[in-house]
């Protein structure tokens, strides 16, 4: 019997936890917070659930996002890649 271990991440949208190949994860680059669509940044990152939902709670809670990358970036960046995420998935859904 193999145990498969799956990482696993909280949501910065809805606190749920997932897989975090689940996840959306948002990484830093130049201090300000980016989409990590190839999971490729080091440092820290944040994850968010693939919903529009959850980019739109997460753009709702002022600094939260900044707190968790621990980047002292405007509200303008937050709102960019926010924005940008819940524009996408509201495409998609
Ligand atoms: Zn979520």
């Amino acid at each position: 019997m193999t145990i498969k271990r799956v990482s696993v991440r909280t949501c910065l949208g809805c606190g749920q936890k997932r897989e975090k190949a689940e996840l959306v994860r948002i990484g830093v680059t130049d201090g300000k917070p980016v989409v990590d669509e190839r999971r490729t940044l080091h440092g820290r990152g944040g994850y968010l659930c693939p919903r529009a939902q959850c980019a739109g709670s997460l753009l709702n809670k002022k600094g939260k996002l900044s707190r968790a990358l621990r980047v002292s970036c405007s509200r303008e960046a937050e709102e960019v890649v926010l924005h940008g995420l819940l524009r996408a998935r509201q495409g998609e859904e």
